[in-house]
């Protein structure tokens, strides 16, 4: 079956339900409608929320060892599928077809770490005896499924950041109710369809889709919802936590991420990755490197050259083979870009490369010396824009870097480890890469920021300790 071109309904308590409201899903790059989906209602979402909370108690006592077969098995039917979900990732999201391969492959990673950590929850033992009157008593300490979890996701990797909550709460014991961005629900839908096949039982995963402000605050002020994981927007995220309660909230959001590039490191090999950094997925990355910060002495020769290497990447239809940068998710954040890059040049900056829209794409755009309070430095861009700055040392690109309010990843370029070292002390960020762009993830690595970047970690190990609850066990020998 194509999955893209059909009705979808809800998939509800281990069945596709039909829903009251549907709406028709079209691709950015190419406005074709790609399928019919359901638009929920808050009734349609307490239908979810109450077979999440049926499913509880089933996933609670299934041993360790069966939950990470499911997700093993999952893992092996996305890659029996891999095409598929690549096409689908394509087409929904606009993302170059290489590209969505590679988010594919980085899918089955995860769903196969989720699998590992399944079988490692553990706890540790305390000596109680370090405190008065604790002689003769023995602790530990175990963790527990939390619950019902709510995943919120946003559209830009509709499938690994799925993946990033499906699979740690399945890896604790813990149902889903999965609201996926509207742009990209077809992901999810497909998820839907392995996870049955791989045999999770009825209620463990539920996927409603539709509006953030019906569906999303729907889950967010239920009671029923023991743990919330959601990855999107700041402004989102900060209204998720203000809702939520006592409940456990994770959030993953955005940033504008940055790279200081020393004197005397090798050009080479710096600014075809930097490049790569700024336009893979069309800048819409939550680490995508938005500002680069570089040493006066090779301040021309990395901008002459950084030109030549964008100059290189092919424009076009995210499903065709050669494509390196497609269209933005919608024409509403090309205009946003547009008028950023506008007010970047009132104030001074300069657009050394593109800087022209063509329907919902942007091409590559390189802008150089942007002030730091203009939008394209110290806002969030999430488009193909990026920045080149000139700075006289590492010290004055790490005040720049940390002239954010977000804090996600940054990175460092130096052949000096001295100075390397000083700027993991001094960044204000929840990852420092040194010798590599911000713009690096794989899918073990403990992943979060600070700052508006958010709180909690998501890679598997971490995200499933945002998931479990730890109890402590006393035994008195007394
Ligand atoms: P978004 O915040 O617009 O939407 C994310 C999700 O929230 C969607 O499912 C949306 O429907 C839902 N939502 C919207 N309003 C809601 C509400 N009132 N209550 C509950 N849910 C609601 O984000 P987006 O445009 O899909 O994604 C882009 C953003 O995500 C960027 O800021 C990016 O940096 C961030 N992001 C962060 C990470 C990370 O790991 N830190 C990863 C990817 C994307």
């Amino acid at each position: 079956m194509d999955s893209t071109l059909v009705k979808k309904d809800l998939y509800v308590n281990g069945k596709w339900v039909e829903a009251k409201s549907y709406k028709d899903l079209y691709a950015p790059y190419s406005q074709e409608v790609l399928a019919e989906v359901p638009e929920a209602s808050e009734e349609e979402v307490d239908q979810a929320v109450q077979s999440a909370k049926r499913a509880s108690t089933k996933l609670r006592k299934m041993p360790a060892h069966e939950r990470a077969y499911i997700l093993e098995n999952i893992a092996k039917l996305m890659e029996d599928r891999s095409e598929e979900a690549a096409q689908i990732i394509a087409k929904e999201a606009a993302k170059p077809i290489q590209t969505a391969r590679g988010e594919v492959a980085r899918t089955i990673q995860t769903y196969k770490f989720a699998a590992e950590e399944a079988k490692r929850i553990g706890g540790e033992t305390i000596s109680l005896d370090a405190a008065p009157g604790g002689e003769n008593r023995m602790a530990y300490t175990v963790r527990e499924p939390i619950g019902v979890v709510a995943a919120i996701t946003p559209f830009n990797f509709p499938m690994n950041l799925v993946a990033h909550k499906v699979g740690p709460a399945i890896a604790a014991g813990n149902p889903v109710v999965l609201k996926p961005a509207e742009q990209t629900p077809l992901s999810s839908f497909f998820l839907a369809e392995l996870a049955e096949e791989a045999g999770l039982p009825a209620g463990g995963l539920n996927v409603v889709t539709g509006e953030g402000s019906i569906v999303g605050e729907a889950l967010v002020t239920d009671g029923r919802i023991n743990a919330v994981t959601f990855t999107g927007s700041p402004e989102v995220g900060t209204g998720i936590r203000n809702k939520a309660g006592l409940k456990k909230v994770t959030l993953e959001l955005g940033s504008n991420s940055g790279v200081i590039v020393d004197e005397g490191v090798d050009l080479d090999k710096v600014v075809p990755r930097a490049v790569q950094g700024a336009f893979a997925y069309q800048g819409q990355v939550c680490i995508s490197l938005q500002r680069i910060y570089v040493h006066e002495q090779i301040y021309d020769a990395f901008v002459e050259k950084f030109l030549e290497e964008t100059k290189k990447l092919v424009i076009g239809d995210p499903l065709s083979e050669d494509t390196n940068v497609s269209s933005m998710i919608s024409k509403k954040d090309v205009e946003r870009s547009i008028d950023w890059l506008r007010e970047a040049v009132e104030d001074g900056a300069e657009i050394a490369y593109g800087g022209v829209a063509e329907g919902t794409t942007l091409h590559p755009t390189v802008v150089k010396n942007a002030g730091l309070h203009t939008k394209v430095s110290c806002q969030e861009v999430f488009a193909p824009i990026v920045s080149i700055n000139k700075v006289s040392s590492v010290e004055e690109g790490i005040k720049c870097l940390n002239h954010s309010k977000y804090g996600l990843q940054a990175g460092v370029y130096t052949n000096d480890i001295h100075k390397g070292l000083d700027a993991v002390d001094a960044l204000e960020v929840g990852g420092v890469l040194i010798n590599d762009i911000p713009t690096f993830r794989v899918d073990h690595m403990p992943y979060g920021g600070v700052k508006q970047s958010g709180t909690g970690r998501e890679g598997l190990k971490y995200a499933v300790e945002e998931m479990t609850e730890m109890k402590l066990v006393i035994l008195n020998r007394n």
